[in-house]
């Protein structure tokens, strides 16, 4: 097959009609917050954020959105978050980084109720597409076993051997879009997001991802004046990271091309990089060098994972492509000004939890 040229690509701006009601689930978290601003900027009028944390607490809010607080996994809710919507974007989940999904496999799995409960009410409301955020922590953990493993492909998730907990939730949610299209013909978009990173994330508390967490232990070594840094396990761990503004390009895309329908689709960065080149790199923005300390037995997930890019790079003639380098420096000085801006007594994103 021919690679559509970008001005083939069809987006919700060349698809929709600017008063067509979207919905964005998980809008107070980093993703979902992300995207109803773009949403917003490109000109749609009717926008429907919902969150199950209260609104003074979600990470972007924009107030020309209808912005709601329910809790999705309570059907009812769902009903009232996707009615009269032309299309439904589900974003929320209980996540976050290692250190989160290894230890509450359980609030992960329970996300299955959101996903559940909000693709069938989405179907019946009469959405045109349901946008599903699966993660690369479908693929079978034993193909993640080196940190020189090869780059993940969509057929690596089967036969199955997810991360447990958060992996399996994706894997039977995205069986869920499967069906809903192979079925009822309800037409479903699926993206196993790799690592997104970039301003207005979780950067502190417990639920942030290493770019977030090793950029926030350098500015706080850096501010403190103690030379030292702390990373999980032996910094081998080698992975890909995807800067935000190439994830929002890519759930366009992928949402609105009908070969993709119902297609689980690697949404990922294919430069590899491990987590003491992480370091390196963060260093090298914060102007520092500091002592390195292994923290052997904390979560550090599996030795090597990327993407393969192939399929996506086929079906959409792109792939997200925002060097890690400047990638991570925006991120370094957002997260240096929240720090600053708490240290100097005032609410940052982080405070939300
Ligand atoms: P996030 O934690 O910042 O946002 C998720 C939001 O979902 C949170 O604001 C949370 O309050 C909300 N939520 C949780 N349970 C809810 C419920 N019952 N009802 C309503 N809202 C609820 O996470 P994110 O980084 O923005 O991730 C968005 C999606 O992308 C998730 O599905 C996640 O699994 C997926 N994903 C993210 C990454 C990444 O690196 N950030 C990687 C792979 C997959």
């Amino acid at each position: 097959m021919k690679s559509p040229s970008s001005a083939k690509r069809s987006t919700a701006a060349s698809t929709l009609h600017k008063d067509d009601l979207i919905v964005v689930a998980g809008a107070g978290g980093f993703i979902g917050g992300a995207l109803v601003r773009r949403f917003h900027e490109q000109g749609f009028t009717r926008i429907r954020a919902v969150d199950k944390k209260p609104l003074p607490r979600w990470y972007q809010r924009t107030r020309e959105a209808e912005n709601l607080c329910l809790d999705l996994s309570d059907e009812a809710n769902c009903k009232k978050a996707v009615e009269g919507a032309a299309e439904v974007y589900n974003l929320a989940a209980d996540m976050g980084g290692m250190g989160f999904i290894e230890r509450f496999r359980v609030e992960c799995l329970r996300s299955v109720l959101i996903n559940t409960h909000l693709i069938e009410h989405a179907w019946r409301a009469g959405a045109q597409r349901f946008f599903f955020s699966s993660s690369a922590c479908a693929y079978n953990t034993k193909l993640q076993e080196d940190t020189r493993s090869r780059a993940l492909k969509e057929s690596d998730a089967y036969p199955a051997f997810a991360e447990r907990g958060y992996g399996w939730e994706k894997l039977l949610s995205e069986m869920f879009c499967q069906e809903y299209w192979a079925e009822r013909k309800f037409k479903t978009a699926i993206a196993r997001f790799h690592n997104v990173y970039g301003p207005w994330g979780t950067w502190d508390g417990g639920r942030e991802k290493a770019p977030a967490a090793i950029c926030r232990k350098v500015i706080e070594a850096k501010h403190s004046g103690k030379p030292e840094i702390e990373i999980w396990g032996d910094g081998s761990q080698t992975r890909s990271f995807m800067y935000i503004d190439d994830c929002l390009d890519g759930i366009d895309w992928i949402m609105h091309r009908e070969a993709l329908i119902a297609t689980p689709i690697n949404l990922g960065s294919s430069e590899l990089i491990s987590i003491n080149g992480l370091v390196d790199l963060a260093e090298e923005i914060g102007g520092v060098k500091l002592k390195r300390k292994y923290k052997l037995d904390a979560p550090r997930g599996v030795a090597g994972r990327n993407s393969d890019n192939t399929f996506i790079k086929k079906m959409l003639g792109w792939e997200p492509s925002t060097p890690f380098r400047k990638g991570l420096a925006t991120t370094y000085r957002w997260i240096e000004e929240q720090y600053l801006g708490r240290k100097a007594g005032k609410a940052t994103v982080s405070d939300a939890f």
